[in-house]
């Protein structure tokens, strides 16, 4: 459904008759650190994030994912190996 508060038009699964659903009913603005992003929607007196409603969050374990500013750092190229997760044959 169609934003009908702060990002006003805009496709949004938080948005439904009842209002916005997002925690406190609305997006947050974005951090310092998303200066100079792709994604940042200008409005009146705040800058807030096309892609998340709650901007902290998505800096809160390191540089945001969808960032187009920041590169995300990666961890030396190591590969998760499961264990145990195989389904045996039945007999
Ligand atoms: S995509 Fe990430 S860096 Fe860009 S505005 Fe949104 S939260 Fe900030």
């Amino acid at each position: 459904m169609q934003c009908e508060t702060i990002k006003s038009g805009i496709e949004c699964t938080f948005m439904s008759k009842k209002g916005c659903g997002f925690l406190g009913g609305s997006c947050k603005p974005i951090l310092d650190k998303c200066d100079g992003c792709e994604r940042i929607l200008k409005q009146a007196d705040q800058n807030y994030c096309l892609s998340f409603p709650d901007p902290a969050a998505k800096w809160r374990l390191g540089a945001c994912g969808m960032a187009t500013h920041a590169k995300t750092e990666s961890k030396g190229g190591e590969t998760k190996v499961r264990v145990g997760q195989q389904k045996q044959k039945k007999k």
